[in-house]
């Protein structure tokens, strides 16, 4: 069995730790226990990753396709051998269930294969000109990116982050969540071991807006992607703005969930609850928001708390447990706060509303119905496992009250109606539309947001452009 692994940050190859350096306390949130003690980056190892970064940039840009594919595909190989230490420390550090975190290893694998067929696909274009003259128009990576990766998927944040500016041919400083660094480094290792020079791809831990100030602050980044909540985002974006750096922002979300009088009930809700309670709801395209038609509201209703009801919560580690605890203190905190404040305003509790056990930071699989449009938890992100079941009347109402949010990342609805389903996909402003499917992600589609939910996409062959930019060379 995996022990939890020695914490270090990666600067130009180089594994740091200790030397007097804060620490932060990695715990479990199955147990509450500390299981690691992560270095803090100081200014000057800042300093030297960006140095770093800026030789690393001068290597990478002029690697050639196969190079890059070839780190790329035995960065994804190296993954599948270690799936299950990977998963075992993503459960330990972020409580989510192992199948969970396998999932996570698979998605990586196959972004990375994916990417690797993606840097021979990277086309400029020539354009008509008169006899003797030549324009053409190229992509070039951007430059060095720091990148910004969150706790929910500790395994596919950050492989996300590293892939597409190592596909681009950038260097990358990756500053994972400090909550969860083990899985993060996990991945950079098989990019390392797989080939990757070792100033292509570093990694630091810090205060966060300690290291985003110093790294945003820096002339060498020319790139921010940053996966995280809406209100760090702006705040991010203002930095950014400073350097005219160029930015990805995968912002929150709050997606709404349109159950029309003609869906397939049973089958939308097997997958809605499902999807709902995956990572205990700290999911950003998690369904949120129940718009469901008044004809169908007590089935749907009934049939959601059933199933809820019967969601085995347990450590991520313990076979059979569906649903693992929260991932910090914060969450729990978080939830008890919206319910609270909904049940006050005349929501009905359903199902959980309170937290599980006395270790850890287990809460109850949750379900809401008939809240108030004005409760916190339908006006802000409640990353968490509750669901919110409102009866609607009409197609019109439906896709109002979806729209109402300024976010817009993933919406989804259920309906057999085809005419329907398009002007649904149509109206909605959301980046993503899961049409009786929750599926709505892929290593070859684009994954991202609208409004308040951030611009840019991770992923896709949208995911390498957002680390090119374009040049055009005119020859007279
Ligand atoms: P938070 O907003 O403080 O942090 C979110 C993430 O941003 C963390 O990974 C954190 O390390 C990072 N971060 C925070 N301040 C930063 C800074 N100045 N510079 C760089 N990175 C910074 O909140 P939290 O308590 O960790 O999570 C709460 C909320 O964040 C959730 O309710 C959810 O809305 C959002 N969130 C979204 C995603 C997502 O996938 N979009 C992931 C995690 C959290």
């Amino acid at each position: 069995m995996t022990a939890y692994p020695a914490l270090h940050m990666v600067i130009d190859g180089e594994r740091v730790a200790g030397g007097g350096r804060r620490t932060h306390a990695v715990v479990n949130p199955a147990t509450g226990e500390t299981i690691g003690e992560l270095p803090l980056a100081e200014p000057a190892d800042l300093d030297r990753a960006l140095e770093t970064a800026r030789k690393g940039f001068r290597i990478w840009r002029d690697s050639t396709p196969q190079q890059r594919a070839a780190v790329l595909q035995g960065a994804a190989r190296l993954m599948l051998e270690r799936q299950d230490d990977l998963a075992r420390i993503a459960t330990l550090e972020e409580g989510k269930t192992l199948p969970e975190a396998r999932i996570e290893v698979m998605m990586n694998v196959g972004l990375f294969n994916f990417y690797a067929g993606e840097v021979f696909r990277l086309y400029g274009r020539t354009l008509v000109r008169p006899a003797g003259m030549r324009s053409t128009v190229t992509h070039e990576p951007v430059g060095p990116v720091a990148a910004f990766a969150p706790w929910n998927f500790p395994l596919g944040n950050p492989g996300r982050k590293l892939g597409a500016p190592i596909a681009a041919g950038c260097s990358v400083i990756l500053k994972a969540a400090e909550e969860t660094p083990a899985s993060a480094l996990g991945v950079l290792q098989c990019l390392l071991d797989a080939g990757l020079p070792k100033e292509v791809a570093q990694a630091v831990f810090g205060v966060p807006d300690e290291v985003s100030r110093h790294l945003l602050a820096s002339p060498v980044i020319r790139k921010l992607s940053f996966t995280g909540s809406t209100v760090i985002g702006k705040h991010l974006s203002k930095l950014a703005a400073d350097n005219c750096i160029r930015t990805t922002m995968e912002l929150g979300g709050h997606g709404p969930v349109l159950v029309f009088g003609d869906a397939d009930i049973d089958r939308a809700l097997d997958t809605m609850v499902t999807s709902k309670y995956r990572n205990a709801g700290q999911v950003c395209v998690s369904p949120t928001r129940f718009i469901v038609e008044e004809s169908v509201f007590d089935r749907f209703r009934d049939g959601f708390v059933e199933r809820v009801k019967a969601i085995r919560v347990g450590n991520g580690l313990d076979e059979g447990a569906q649903m693992g605890p929260m991932a910090n203190a914060r969450r729990p905190e978080a939830m008890e706060r919206l319910i609270g404040d909904a049940t006050a305003r005349g929501a009905k509790l359903l199902a959980g509303g309170e937290r599980v056990g006395n270790a850890g930071f287990f809460y109850a699989p949750s379900v809401l119905s008939e809240i108030p449009l004005d409760a916190a938890v339908l006006n802000e992100e409640p990353f968490g496992p509750v669901a919110l079941l409102n009866p609607f009347r009409g197609e019109e109402a439906m896709i109002e009250e979806a729209n109402r949010l300024p976010y817009g990342l993933a919406a989804y609805a259920w309906t057999q109606d085809g005419k329907r389903q398009q002007r649904v996909a149509r109206e909605i402003e959301s980046g993503m539309v899961g049409i009786n499917t929750t599926m709505i992600g892929g290593a070859d589609a684009p994954f991202g947001g609208v409004k308040w939910s951030g611009h840019g996409a991770e992923d896709g062959p949208e995911g390498v452009m957002a680390c090119l930019v374009t040049k055009a060379v005119h020859e007279g």
